[in-house]
């Protein structure tokens, strides 16, 4: 059973997603640029919108899971959903447009199209998720190799992002940001064709009824459909998806320090010197979707063939394997810089070494995670539960931004953290090998009783 080749329409959710993450990532990657160096945005500023973006748009899969389970079901969430994100990326297209012009116009454009993709992405993300896990009998063993591949899927699109969106658009010339979310726009809008071509055909169940409908509001014979209130077994389901939530905050902040104070260690304290060529700081952010892209069938089939000799680790426990990973990788770069002078560079190994430890953290938990939510609600409410599962995310943003503050630098008070002093960089990673490893710990503890409240479901 777990060797089965997985249904079409696994590939289908592949592609709609990897031109959605295409979209997102590619506008991502000149945002900041933009604002900086067409609207003459001040830094601090352009790095508060960032930071408000990124976290509200992980907010509102909440309120897109929502209306998906109640109302209109995933498909037409996502199609709705995909049509706000490309009106979104034209809109930034238009603002590019008359950044010289007419700045006023340009700000408004900017602001509205920023809405856009919130609220377009609360409606997308969360509903092409689920409808993964749908295409599977519950219980199918091939849920979690699923969301691996669907992962890639992902990162491919996030791979491709910067180079096509950061080629055409940061070309040094601030007329030229346009045409990065010009290629944003279009990435969407072929993310949105082929699921609009293929849905039919291929989004079904292994019966071949179709999945992500609306859900029916009203029986055959005219009587209101009531939502069954939920019996014990199925809140203990929804408790574990809340507690793994919970510890995937911790997951996320010290993971997303990448854009942050690993971006800074990147630019002043690694040698990036690659055979006489420099390597620019942000290409180490490429490091993880390339790993996520190598590394994702490996973990497909180590589930895989774990899973044949029945000796596959529970959800639960796979996660704590991923705090634990993440831990291992901040520990690594903390033994690269112990005792390291000021203004001595490392080698770029020990980013690199950092960041395909995170990857193989990720590998355990971010799938897996999105996997286990979808087996373990109930049907009626698996959307909500998505957004449940990506507001750890947004919280994890925010709290990330907090934890990269405590980036030590010279000649700046040494910063606290619950009475333990960040002298250098070392002690600044042990705040990192910490957190994670505590995490990791207290979950591996709870796995078992975790497991027992999937009611075999994990
Ligand atoms: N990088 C992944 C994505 O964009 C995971 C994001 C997350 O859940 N934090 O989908």
């Amino acid at each position: 059973m777990t060797t089965r080749s997985h249904p079409k329409g696994l590939y289908l959710l592949f592609v709609t997603e990897m031109w959605e993450r295409f979209s997102y990532y590619g506008m991502r990657a000149i945002f900041v640029l933009f604002m900086i160096k067409a609207l003459m945005f001040d830094k601090a500023h352009a790095a508060d919108i960032y930071g408000t973006y990124t976290g509200l748009v992980y907010l509102t899969p909440l309120v897109g899971g929502y209306i998906a389970d109640r109302y209109w079901g995933n498909r037409r969430s996502i199609l709705v959903g995909g049509v706000m994100m490309a009106i979104g990326q034209f809109m930034l297209f238009l603002s590019g447009n008359l950044h010289n012009t007419d700045v006023q116009s340009a700000t408004w454009f900017l602001y509205g199209g920023l809405g856009m993709l919130i609220a377009g992405n609360g409606l997308f993300k969360p509903n092409i998720s689920s409808m993964v896990g749908q295409l599977y009998e519950p219980g199918d063993k091939r849920v979690d190799s699923a969301f691996t591949i669907f992962y890639m899927g992902i990162n491919t699109g996030s791979l491709m992002a910067p180079l096509i969106c950061g080629t055409l658009g940061d070309t040094g010339h601030p007329d030229d940001f346009k045409w990065g979310f010009l290629a944003a726009g279009f990435g969407m809008l072929l993310s949105l064709a082929v699921f609009s071509l293929f849905k039919n055909k291929y989004l079904v169940t292994p019966q071949g009824a179709p999945i992500g409908m609306a859900p029916k509001r009203v029986h055959e014979s005219g009587e209101k459909v009531v939502h069954a209130p939920l019996t014990r077994i199925e809140k203990e389901r929804l408790a574990v998806i809340l507690i793994v939530s919970a510890f995937v905050i911790f997951f996320w902040s010290a993971f997303e320090q990448a854009g942050a104070s690993l971006t800074f260690f990147a630019e002043e304290q690694t040698n990036r010197n690659l055979l006489g060529f420099t390597v620019p700081a942000s290409y180490f952010q490429s490091l993880n979707p390339i790993s996520v892209v190598i590394f994702a069938p490996i973990f497909a089939m180590i589930w895989t063939a774990l899973g044949r000799k029945g000796m596959e680790p529970s959800s639960p426990a796979k996660m704590a394997f991923g705090l634990l990973f993440l831990s291992i990788g901040y520990l690594v770069i903390a033994f690269g810089v112990d005792g390291l002078q000021p203004g001595v560079k490392v080698s770029m190994l020990w980013l690199v070494s950092l960041y395909v430890l995170h990857t193989f953290g990720e590998l355990c938990l971010s799938p897996i995670g999105l996997s286990l939510v979808v087996k373990l609600s109930p049907a009626r409410f698996t959307g909500l539960m998505m957004g449940v599962w990506f507001l750890s995310t947004a919280a994890a943003n925010k709290f990330a931004g907090t934890l990269s503050e405590l980036y030590p630098e010279a000649g700046k008070a040494a910063p606290q953290l619950l009475g333990y002093t960040i002298n250098n960089l070392h002690d600044f990673f042990m705040v990192f090998v910490f957190m994670a490893g505590a995490a990791s710990l207290v979950l591996f503890l709870l796995s078992s009783q975790l497991k027992k409240m999937t009611h075999g479901l994990q």
